[in-house]
């Protein structure tokens, strides 16, 4: 892949750059997406039956499990050099942003800093009822472990379907993507909200849109440039590009 020189030099004097991850980056990591990962057992059931606060109502016992098993798939997975790649772009670029709809914390295990988990995180949990996070709970292979200040039941502390973003990552995603120059979509479908209307958003607002997917997807055509590929290879060869050794 030969980057166009138009784009390498718009990199290099990007002063201001926002990057949105999806499943795509962590996949040469081995994780799969959410549809794909549901294997063995859990392949009978809806994803909405796993990950709903509905079915979370219903069987906390079931959600708990899935998601224990989940963190146990995320045990021992490393970044790839697609991450690595995204925190040598966070050292060049002078304001960068990286928002991931990613759970899978690969993204803070590589070394970025400036990172917004709009989706939550897989390794975190926190109490259904009076929204205490907690560190630490009991062994993952038992009944759904108690939030120590009130009792309730912890759960995940992920996005679920049917939920509202977080406020706190949210807000700053919008606020980084008013005055970007450059908005940089890696590895994401676009088919969740609110990814697409995020490249929008920064559209609109003036910033050059770039893709980077092993497939084209709904925001391709709107892009001012696409590199198709897998981030694992093409984002280090992005950084050699502008910046060389
Ligand atoms: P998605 O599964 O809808 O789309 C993945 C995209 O990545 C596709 O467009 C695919 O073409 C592309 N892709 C696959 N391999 C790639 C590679 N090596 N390099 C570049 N691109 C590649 O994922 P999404 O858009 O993130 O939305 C799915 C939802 O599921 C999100 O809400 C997310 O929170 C959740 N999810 C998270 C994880 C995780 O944390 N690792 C995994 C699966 C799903
Ligand atoms: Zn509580």
């Amino acid at each position: 892949m030969n980057f166009p020189a138009d784009f390498t030099s718009l990199l290099s004097r990007t002063g201001k750059l926002v990057a949105l991850t999806g499943a795509g980056v962590s996949q040469e990591s081995g994780l799969r997406t959410f549809r794909d990962a549901q294997a063995g057992l859990w392949q009978q059931y809806k994803p909405e039956d796993l990950a709903s606060p509905e079915a979370f109502a219903r069987d906390p016992q079931l959600v708990w499990d899935w998601y224990a098993w989940r963190r146990e798939a995320v045990k021992g997975v490393r970044p790839n050099p697609g991450h690595y790649a995204l925190v040598e772009l966070e050292a060049k670029i002078p304001a960068f942003t990286l928002i991931t709809q990613n759970v899978d914390g690969l993204h803070r295990f590589a070394g970025t800093r400036n990172l917004l988990e709009l989706h939550g995180n897989l390794q975190r949990v926190r109490c259904s009822d009076c929204g205490t996070f907690a560190e630490t709970w009991e062994n993952d292979s038992g009944s759904v472990p108690r939030c120590m200040h009130c009792n309730g039941l912890l759960r995940p502390d992920v996005v679920w379907f049917g939920e509202s973003l977080p406020r706190d990552p949210l807000e700053k995603a919008v606020e980084a993507i008013r005055t970007c120059q450059v908005f940089l979509s890696i590895g994401t479908s676009g088919l969740v909200q609110p990814a697409a209307s995020l490249a929008h958003a920064a559209q609109s607002n003036g910033a050059v849109v770039v893709e980077i997917n092993a497939e084209a997807t709904p925001l391709t055509p709107k892009t001012d440039f696409f590199f198709q590929g897998k981030s694992g290879e093409l984002l280090p060869k992005l950084i050699q590009a502008v910046w060389g050794n």
